[in-house]
């Protein structure tokens, strides 16, 4: 087991300032913009992809760090610089975590490096769980995936939403029902590689915050995929189903593994935003005056100044336990991986709004960057898991109590 330590090490620093650099230079000045543009940055993403940012390498160098902090230290950073490029840049690693969750090591060589594509050939891809009908609830799944045994394919059929790159990806991974009786056991992940025909974008949504990010509809009619596309194979699937029918435990649920691996990182995302929001404000305390004095002199300020500061190191010392708990194969008794997701969300906001409110009006129009970090902030109390389905998930673990 990695010792933990609360100093980091020469490579992570120097990762770290690397990121940061991009995230300064090309993050920063095209926030706005894309903000205001709410389409997907490909020229940012481009730029990513030169700079080797996005791409399977980075990722995979990132979490072989023994200790998980280094993916921690590159969300945050590149939240930091604005949350909706973040997610742009990002948000293909969903569907990584997806295949990497549930795919047999040859579905994870095929399927992993097709998510990025290279510099030249930029690919996206997507996750998705989430229906209209099933939210928080993953177990009431409708989207149904049909066995053809005569031509060895999956026929999908359903619509899933608010999926992140939702029909623009080249490579979606869909999470499916199998055999409905069985809710979530009898679901299963399957790739959906480029090209399938039946796989459709339905509405793209505008959102309040992480505007940058597309978000949109997946409508899948009639969807065939070769057999070969169902993460884990068949084999595992029909035994998994045996088990689900004979009343006995399940290891795991698809979606669930997958949410699981990835909620520090969503923490680490709303730690950088919180971060973002914390120094702007404490700058423009020390520079604004009002009275005759800098407005930071007076209690009412600093207090709130302090708070804040004290909030985000809590933030991100509860992501980066979960996130060192994960990569050391710690057993996450408390519902440590929640807490983090949970705390550091709900931080984000309270920090961002008390930002808005020690700018006062400049804090509320668009010319500033305040609002636009705390419209961000708010969606890290909704997506890969509501504040809600995170207490349930802390209460029921630390109680042993079916709590609902
Ligand atoms: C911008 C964005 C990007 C997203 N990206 C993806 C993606 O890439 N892939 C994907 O699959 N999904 C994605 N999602 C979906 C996201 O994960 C869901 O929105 C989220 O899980 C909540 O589901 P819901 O919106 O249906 O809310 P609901 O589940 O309907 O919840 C509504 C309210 O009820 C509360 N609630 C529900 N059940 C309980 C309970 N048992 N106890 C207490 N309170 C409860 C919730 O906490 C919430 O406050 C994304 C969503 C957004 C907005």
């Amino acid at each position: 087991m990695t010792d933990f330590s609360m100093t980091l090490n020469e490579d992570q620093t120097t990762l770290r300032d690397w990121v940061h650099g991009f995230a300064a230079d090309v993050l920063r000045p095209a926030a706005h913009e894309w903000d205001e543009r709410e389409e997907t940055p490909w020229p940012i993403i481009e730029e990513a992809a030169k700079l080797g940012i996005y791409s399977v390498d980075f990722l995979a160098n990132a979490v072989a760090d023994p200790t998980g902090l280094s993916f921690m230290l590159i969300l945050e950073e590149l939240a930091w610089g604005d949350a909706g490029l973040c997610m742009s840049i990002m948000g293909s690693s969903l569907a990584v975590a997806g295949i990497m969750a549930n795919g047999t090591p040859a579905q994870q060589m095929e399927w992993v490096p097709q998510c990025f594509g290279t510099p030249d050939d930029l690919k996206l891809a997507a996750f998705a769980v989430t229906e209209p009908d099933a939210g928080s609830d993953v177990s009431s799944l409708r989207t149904r995936a049909v066995y053809d045994e005569a031509t060895d394919e999956w026929v999908l059929n359903g619509t899933k939403t608010w999926i992140t790159n939702g029909g623009i990806a080249n490579l979606h991974v869909v999470v499916a029902s199998v055999e409905p009786a069985l809710a979530g056991r009898g679901q299963a992940s399957f790739v959906i590689p480029e090209g399938t025909a039946g796989i459709r974008m339905g509405q793209k949504f505008q959102k309040m915050g992480i505007r940058a990010s597309h978000t949109a509809e997946v409508v899948l009619e009639d969807c065939r995929i070769p057999g070969r596309c169902l993460l884990g194979g068949k084999d595992k699937l029909d035994e998994r189903l045996a088990r689900a029918r004979e009343g006995k435990k399940s290891s795991s649920q698809a979606a669930m593994a997958t949410f699981e691996s990835t909620r520090p990182g969503v923490g680490a995302q709303a730690v950088g935003i919180a971060r973002a929001a914390y120094e702007y404000s404490l700058d423009y305390a020390k520079e604004r005056k009002q009275f005759g004095r800098a407005i930071i002199e007076n209690q009412g300020i600093a207090f709130k100044l302090a708070d804040m500061k004290m909030h985000l190191d809590a933030a991100r010392l509860l992501v980066w336990r979960a996130a060192w708990m994960a990569a050391t194969r710690a057993p996450f008794t408390a519902g440590e991986g929640s807490m983090s997701k949970l705390f550091a969300g709900e931080a984000a906001v309270k920090i961002t709004e008390e930002a808005i409110q020690i700018l006062g009006g400049y804090g509320y129009v668009r010319e500033y960057p305040v609002e636009r970090w705390h419209r961000d902030a708010k969606i890290y109390t909704i997506f890969e898991g509501t504040s809600e389905i995170q207490r349930l998930i802390i209460s029921r673990a630390i109680s042993g109590v079916h709590i609902r």
